[in-house]
Parts: structure tokens; C-alpha cells; sequence
């Protein structure tokens, strides 16, 4: 990855965007509150409305905390300007309803997050928008699903629940030679591990609920891409569609979370490398992925465009269902919840879980199976964390 450009990330992460001299001195970005700002004049007032002059309007189109949490997201993805949301779907849905319209068709990953796939399989679909789920890891099916409708191509790597990879710099070559543009969901790896930017996707989103905010108190999402596209997607998709702005409050609280990002990232890859390490060999363990193991399928790929493995694990327990609950109910110090990225080891068992609701054969139709357990692995003392998974596999 091309981290030569001074200053590097953490310092970028830290300082880009805002100056506190400019701020009476203030270290931290002021929150501001407000949900109106005054013009000078009509014709200020006027360019503002076009769009043409920086200046802010009503705080759904733009507030000062989140333009400096915005400026910062561009910085570290390597793009031109940023857009923070309310949350990671708004985000999702804000870029996509900007960039699509009846008659057109979007192809996605077949695995996609369960509420990314709700609004397009159950959302898109309603407004004559033709929705195409592809294994976008295979280029054949990925040329064989794009058409001359095709505007946008749409994917998480690594995806969720089974690390699959997609090759971010092939399917953006792809896609582009058909006319489309290249969405890539970066929240697993945030623009430390992975810039899909600078492989050749035109817009990355981020839910930035998870590892950029890193502590579990906040919902927000993030867009990244060329100034045009960004432009776009705040006075329409935000603006007009779906309203999902960021608070000032939740703003201030991602730009804090990001000041430790790198370190998290390098803490969260070496424990999720060393319990992986340990699961990979226990006998309750019939499969595991994570892309820092030799049997990981994709690891040429994941060195070519992760910086490093990454936070999360999927582990597929013999015994399926009922070991998996037994799992996770003996767990004493990794907590039982979704969600991920946080300081705190979370582990989800989808079966049990998030697709309690689905019939097994719907399950293994989303590549859930019945012993799959997930874990994001927190920043807790490894000795720790690797102690309470062993006790707990020994009780399955
Ligand atoms: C959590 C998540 C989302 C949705 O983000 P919210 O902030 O919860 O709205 C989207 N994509 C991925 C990969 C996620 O993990």
C-alpha cells in the first residue's frame, strides 16, 4: 500500500482538517449545535444554495464538527471529499438512491450484510430498480451478470459471516469497463488495512458504528469519493431522500475514536492473529477463516489489499446448533452480542441470533450454517480472551 505521502495516517487521523488556532486554541473540534446558521447577504446566501461557496445552510446539508470529521474520513481513504451520516445504512442508502433510477440494475455480492441485502432485495426492487446478486469473487459470473443497465456494482471485503475476498482492483476494472461504478462497503477493514480507493472503486462506505467510532456509543456512517459524487449524494440523497445526517455529537465522538484508530487496528489484527492461531488447532473447531491463517483459500489476495488480517473471525463449530449455543452461553468474558469493532470481544452466533427468524434451509441458503460464530476480537488482554475461549470450547 502507498503510505509515502507525509504526513502518515495516525498523524493525518489526529490533525488533518482542523487547526485549533483558528478555534481560540481549543485541541478538540468545537461541537457545534446548531441546526440554522445566518448569512451575510443574499448573494452569499444564494451561492450557498447552489452549492458554489463552502458556507453552511441548515445542518442536514452540512454542520462545521462533521465537516472536519469529513475532511479527515477523505484523507485517510484517499479520496476527495467525505460525507458523514447518520449510520452505516444511511450512508448505504443515501449514495445508492442518488446513483439509481428505474430501469437501472445494481449488482451485488451474494454476501452482503443482512440489512444491506433487506434494502435491496426488499427496497430497490420496489421502485423498478433491477437488483442482481452475483459470487463476485468469480469474474465469469460477475461479466455475465453486468448490462448495458448496469450503473453501480456493490460489495463488502472481507464479507460477511465467511471472510470470502473480492478482488477490489479486477472488479473495479470490470466494472468500469462496462459503465458502472464500484461501491465497496469498507467497514471490516477501515481505510488503515484496506483503500479500496486507490485500487480503483469510485466510493467507499463505511458504517463508522463499528471500528472508526471503536467504542459502542455512537450509530454513523461515512461516503468517501471524488468531490462530484459526494456533492451529489448530500444535496439529493441526504438532503432530499433519506434525511440521514449526522448529529454534531456523534460527529465529535468519531473524530475521537479516530485519534487511536491505528492502534487499535494493529492491537485488534495481532490478538485476532493469535486466537485464530490457537482455534485453528482445537479439536471443537471443524473450520475456520480468517485471513491471516495458512489455510485461509484467499491469501494472496488478502496480502495484496489488506494491509494486515484484519479484527474478525468465523469459526464453524462441530456439534452445529446445539454446540453453538452452548458455546456462547459459557462464555464469561467475551460478551454475547452483534455488532463489531468495539474495545469489547463480541461474539454472534447468526443461528441463535441475527437469523433465529430464518428456517435452516434459508440459513444455509445465506451461507449460514448451524455452528457458525462469529467473533470481533476487542482490545482486552489476549492471555485473557484466549483463556475464556478455551474454557468455554472445552464445555461443548
Ligand atoms: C454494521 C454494518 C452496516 C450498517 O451500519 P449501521 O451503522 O449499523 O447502520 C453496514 N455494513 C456493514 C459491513 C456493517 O457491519
Amino acid at each position: 500500500m502507498n503510505d509515502d505521502q507525509a504526513p502518515g495516517f495516525a498523524t493525518r487521523a489526529i490533525h488533518h482538517g482542523y487547526d485549533p488556532l483558528d478555534h481560540e486554541g481549543a485541541l478538540n473540534p468545537p461541537i457545534y449545535l446548531n441546526s440554522t446558521y445566518a448569512f451575510p447577504d443574499i448573494a452569499e446566501g444564494q451561492r450557498r444554495f447552489r452549492g458554489e461557496s463552502p458556507g453552511f445552510i441548515y445542518s442536514r446539508v452540512g454542520n462545521p464538527t462533521a465537516s472536519v470529521l469529513e475532511a479527515r474520513l477523505a484523507s485517510l481513504e484517499g479520496g476527495a471529499a467525505g460525507l458523514a451520516t447518520a449510520s452505516g445504512m444511511g450512508a448505504i442508502t443515501s449514495a445508492l438512491w442518488t446513483l439509481l433510477a428505474a430501469g437501472d440494475t445494481i449488482v451485488a455480492d451474494q454476501t452482503l450484510y443482512g440489512c444491506t441485502f433487506g434494502y435491496l432485495e426488499h427496497g430497490l426492487t420496489r421502485l423498478g430498480i433491477k437488483v442482481r446478486f452475483a459470487d463476485l469473487t468469480s469474474p465469469a459470473e460477475l461479466e455475465a451478470a453486468l448490462d448495458p443497465h448496469t450503473r453501480v456494482v456493490f460489495f463488502e471485503s472481507p464479507a460477511n459471516p465467511n471472510m470470502r475476498l473480492v478482488d477490489i482492483a479486477a472488479v473495479s476494472a470490470m466494472a468500469r469497463g462496462h459503465g458502472a461504478l464500484t461501491i465497496v462497503d469498507n467497514t471490516y477493514c477501515t481505510p488503515y488495512l484496506q483503500r479500496p480507493l486507490e485500487l480503483g472503486a469510485d466510493l467507499v462506505v463505511h458504517s463508522a458504528t463499528k471500528y472508526l467510532g471503536g467504542h459502542g456509543d455512537l450509530l454513523a456512517g461515512a461516503v468517501v469519493g471524488s468531490a462530484e459524487l459526494i456533492q451529489q449524494i448530500r444535496f439529493f440523497g441526504v438532503k432530499e431522500m433519506t434525511g440521514a445526517c449526522i448529529s454534531a455529537l456523534d460527529a465529535y465522538l468519531v473524530l475521537r475514536g479516530l485519534k487511536t484508530l491505528e492502534l487499535r487496528m494493529e492491537r485488534h489484527c495481532d490478538s485476532a492473529q493469535s486466537l485464530a492461531e490457537l482455534l485453528a488447532g482445537h479439536p471443537a473447531v471443524a473450520q475456520i477463516w480468517y485471513p491471516g491463517l495458512p489455510s485461509f483459500p484467499q491469501g494472496d489476495l488478502a496480502r495484496r489489499q489488506m494491509r494486515r488480517p484484519g479484527g474478525m473471525i468465523a469459526l464453524e463449530l462441530r456439534g452445529g446448533y446445539a454446540a453453538g449455543v452452548r458455546f456462547m452461553d459459557a462464555l464469561r468474558l467475551v460478551t454475547r452480542a452483534v455488532s463489531l469493532g468495539d474495545c469489547e470481544t463480541l461474539a454472534q452466533h447468526p443461528a441463535s441470533m441475527t437469523h433465529a427468524t430464518y428456517a435452516p434451509e434459508e440459513r444455509a441458503r445465506h451461507g449460514i450454517s448451524e455452528g457458525l460464530v462469529r467473533l470481533s476480537v476487542g482490545l482486552e488482554t489476549c492471555a485473557d480472551l484466549a483463556a475464556d475461549l478455551r474454557q468455554a470450547l472445552a464445555g461443548i
